[in-house]
């Protein structure tokens, strides 16, 4: 049991020594204080248990303390914790190649970071410097971390502050399904059809036209006419799984490479056989990037990122010398090595297949369900259901709405998470090792808590 300090107390550590933002983000009205986790479970400081349908973010991806993983990191820790550059260590070699294997090519070359943020940072450097161009362009509702640099590339007001982060920053419209201005609903690569037609003809979705000429308006309109990098979630992940129709990245991608441009994957989301179909967000585009960049998911709560790239970028880069102390050390790459056997060995991708394609069908029966349900998306474990007033309007559904139904799923014992631009979709996200059970577990209490709020209103 808990013997720790009392909730009031590390509540009021919260308030006066911690970030400020993390205060913001007690996330529920009543916060949940955790204090333990076992694969798809975590308990609370009362013992309550949770199923987790978060994972923190899609990070813990084998599950919580997942038994081989934590075998993995005490015996590295008993063998060597040291920095990266200076020996070789055979950790981060026998890493980089397990990984590299695993990219197409002429994806091989590894540059381990600490986080998400500083491997895109990473990955803007290298395409300014090997194309010789500035201007990079991401998508509106794209999160790409919070660094000084990163929060230029990020598209969300939320995470803007008043100065300036945004140099050769530009953010073209995302080509959003359900929401964005063109729809093109049944265009998307998903498991479950959606509720809106477009007009589009077989094969050939009118949404993504118009999507593609916006980006060609920009090119005539706003940016210089080289231009460094375009950068996409695979499926935009903070936004609330927000999926593109189909041949957008296809396109987009020959655009941008018109325009001396490369090409990036933050798979930071999507990577790791989340998605179930791919082990990599793009394969679900049929692209091939020229930059892949990863973090979260990759060690399963260990702070790692990394940046997968060709030898000619990585000859780019390598004209001046770029140094991180602890990116790609002997105990993350022990770690991120151990998970990714994990992953593999057990079968989470096809886990993540199968148990998603269950979720997503069934979440649709609540999306015909219910009024509220306005969207059901998503692939593999990397889902987003959109809540609105009405299917009609398609105006999202209110804070105080989600808020609701958020703390009732959780006080049912689920914990799922929330995003989209205006907070209304919910996400879901558990560890790859769910069972389907688990997966009846959610259902079940999703479906009572709507029910609940639809009862109460
Ligand atoms: N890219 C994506 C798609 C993300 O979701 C995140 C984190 N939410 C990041 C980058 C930044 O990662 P980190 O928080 O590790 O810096």
């Amino acid at each position: 049991p808990y013997q720790g300090m009392s909730k009031d107390r590390l509540l009021d550590i919260r308030k006066h020594n911690c970030n400020p933002m993390t205060m913001k983000v007690t996330y529920y009205k009543k916060p949940v204080f955790i204090n333990q986790g076992y694969m798809q479970w975590l308990w609370d400081v009362d013992g309550k248990r949770y199923l987790d349908f978060f994972a923190g973010i899609v990070t813990v991806s084998v599950g919580h303390c997942n038994t081989k993983v934590t075998e993995t990191i005490e015996k590295q820790l008993r063998r060597l914790w040291h920095t990266t550059a200076i020996y070789v260590n055979p950790q981060m070699q026998e890493y980089a190649e397990k990984l590299a294997s695993l990219l197409p090519d002429p994806l091989k070359v590894v540059c381990f970071t600490n986080s998400g943020s500083e491997a895109n940072d990473l990955a803007v450097l290298m395409a300014r410097l090997h194309t010789g161009n500035f201007d990079v362009i991401t998508l509106r509702g794209s999160y790409h971390g919070g660094s000084p640099q990163a929060i230029g590339l990020t598209s969300n007001t939320r995470y803007k502050y008043h100065i300036p982060t945004t140099m050769g920053c530009h953010n073209t419209m995302c080509p959003d399904v359900f929401r964005g201005l063109w729809g093109g609903s049944h265009c998307r690569d998903s498991s479950v059809q959606t509720i809106r037609e477009c007009s589009c003809s077989p094969g050939h979705c009118q949404a993504n036209d118009m999507y593609i000429r916006e980006l060609k308006e920009m090119f005539a309109t706003t940016v210089p006419d080289r231009i460094a990098a375009f950068f996409t979630e695979p499926i935009q992940g903070n936004s609330g799984a927000v999926q593109f129709p189909k041949n957008y990245l296809k396109d987009a991608y020959q655009l941008v490479r018109e325009k001396g441009g490369i090409c990036i994957a933050d798979e930071v989301q999507t990577g790791f056989g989340r998605t179930g179909s791919h082990f990599w967000g793009f394969q679900g585009h049929n692209v091939l990037p020229d930059i892949v960049t990863m973090a979260k998911g990759i060690a399963n709560g260990f702070p790692m990122g990394a940046v997968v790239t060709t030898a000619e970028i990585a000859r780019s880069f390598a004209k001046g010398l770029h140094f991180n102390t602890f990116g790609g050390n002997p105990l993350a790459c022990a770690v991120a090595s151990s998970v990714l056997d994990t992953i593999i060995e057990d079968k989470m991708q096809e886990n993540s297949a199968e148990v998603g394609t269950y979720l997503l069908t069934e979440l649709a029966k609540l999306r015909d369900k219910y009024e509220i349900i306005g969207d059901v998306r998503g692939k593999g474990l990397q889902i987003g259901v959109e809540m609105v007033k009405d299917k009609a309007s398609r105006d999202p559904l209110p804070s105080e709405a989600m808020a609701e139904i958020f703390e009732d799923t959780k006080d049912m014992g689920v914990l799922i998470g929330k995003g989209g631009l205006y907070g209304q979709t919910f996400r879901i996200k558990p560890p790859m090792c769910i069972t389907k059970d688990d997966a009846d577990f959610f259902l079940a209490v999703f479906n009572q808590a709507v029910q609940n709020y639809m009862e109460r209103r």
